[in-house]
């Protein structure tokens, strides 16, 4: 495979782009060697500069669920481009695809559009605390929220790829305000209240965690987890930038009988164009400025080519309600990977929730939180992703993240991976 224009662009990229990336994740950090630039995708694959071909399993980190470049979604845009690119004013469609919200997902009364699942994070909090009054936050370990100061601390795939368990940059005193409990124990988080009684706003949570790689809430965890907010004065916040529209049409919380105070949305809401959101009962979402106190605001938020785009990619989900299949897709992978580990004697422990998985190499222990993720052996993990990449298939570069199905991958897609993954495999035993 000829990868000469993406090394001579890398070389150039690394002068200008610190670590030779706008987003470190994209970095190729823990898997060695120069990352590939892209050109274009179409549905399941996407083409490098040197034309080289590739099943994608990153699909833009979830956005791409009707794989890349939908037809419809690509001529919404084409048509909105047409009639103007933001008018710092609202529009119809904005309304439109915040009723499309909550006619899907029962807990958001109210929706605020912004520009990245950071700053719904962001919002969320500033909310929680207001309507508390209270200043500290639980979160788990492995969670990501994105980067905003008080959310940047063992947050997940980023940092945990890197090693980097808390930011620089971040004041000690804020980070102070910041708890982090264990994914999947109730009992971590009791701790947590029982030390700081009467100071917690929100937890904050993942409802499937997908950026420690997938690692799904075990029974109860959800439920106890609300109760536990509410007995305590806090509010839930469930951070569904990934899992809304993912994995049902609306919100996996309220799938699993949990009803959030706050949701965080991004993602598959923006159709591939930046977009985030936070939505929530009328009672908190309305301390927002203009009606509240609490200051948010931007330039771009809720821009009409984002919202047009999230709006064609939700009517189509809803349309053609692709959530069965895409759950058999997932599960197809699933098998075909789990056969690949065990013809070449690796072990390795498979999460899956729907259409994102995550095989965790060389471990076959459960993995239920970020310590047990971080048991995988990440050099072994290295070498699988350049054996898959060698093969044409497309992998985030970290064990630490999900690999996205989307409804353009066919079961010829999927089976072609699963028979690239055991020749891959059988070269790694
Ligand atoms: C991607 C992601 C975010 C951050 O969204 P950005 O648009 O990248 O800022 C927040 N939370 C979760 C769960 C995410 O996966």
């Amino acid at each position: 495979m000829n990868h000469r224009k993406s090394r001579d662009l890398f070389n150039r990229a690394v002068v200008k782009l610190p670590g030779a990336v706008n987003s470190p994740v994209r970095a190729w950090s823990a898997v060695g060697g120069a990352p590939l630039f892209i050109n274009r995708a179409s549905g399941p694959f996407i083409f490098d500069a040197d034309d080289n071909r590739f099943i994608d399993y990153v699909c833009s980190y979830g956005p791409a669920i009707l794989g890349h470049a939908h037809p419809r979604v690509v001529a919404a845009l084409a048509d909105q481009a047409k009639l103007g690119l933001g008018f710092g004013a609202t529009t119809a469609i904005e309304v439109e695809l915040a009723e499309l919200i909550g006619s899907a997902i029962e807990c958001a009364e109210r929706v605020r559009l912004v520009s990245s699942g950071t700053e719904a994070g962001m919002t969320a909090l500033r909310l929680a605390r207001a309507a508390t009054r209270k200043s500290k936050i639980i979160k788990f370990d492995g969670c990501y929220h994105g980067h905003s100061d008080s959310l940047l601390v063992k947050a997940g795939s980023g940092g945990m790829t890197l090693g980097i368990a808390d930011s620089g940059g971040v004041p000690a005193e804020l980070a102070a305000l910041t708890m982090v409990a264990r994914y999947n124990s109730v009992e971590s988080v009791d701790r947590l209240f029982a030390s700081a009684r009467g100071e917690v706003a929100a937890i904050i949570v993942e409802p499937v965690a997908a950026n420690m790689g997938v690692v799904p809430p075990l029974s109860n965890f959800l439920p106890e987890l609300a109760d536990l907010a509410h007995r305590e004065g806090a509010l839930l916040i469930a951070d569904e930038v990934i899992t809304a529209f993912r994995l049902n049409f609306g919100s996996i919380s309220e799938a699993m009988g949990v009803r959030p105070d706050l949701i965080m949305l991004g993602k598959i809401i923006g159709g591939g164009l930046p977009v985030g959101a936070v939505a929530g009962s009328a009672r908190v979402m309305d301390l927002l400025a203009p009606r509240g106190p609490v200051y948010q605001a931007g330039t771009l938020s809720g821009n009409p080519l984002s919202v047009r785009a999230g709006l064609e990619t939700l009517k189509i989900l809803k349309e053609t309600n692709p959530y069965a299949r895409l759950d058999a897709s997932g599960a197809r992978l699933e098998t075909g990977l789990r056969k690949a580990f065990a013809s070449a004697g690796i072990a390795a422990r498979i999460n899956r929730a729907g259409s994102i998985l995550t095989p965790f190499v060389g471990t076959s222990a459960a993995c239920n939180d970020a310590d047990d993720a971080r048991r995988s052996d990440t050099k072994r993990f290295a070498r699988f992703f350049h054996a898959m990449l060698e093969r044409g298939i497309n992998l985030a570069p970290s064990q630490f993240e999900a690999m996205f199905i989307s409804t353009a991958h066919g079961d010829d897609v999927i089976d072609q991976t699963s028979a690239s993954a055991e020749s891959a495999l059988a070269g790694l035993a």
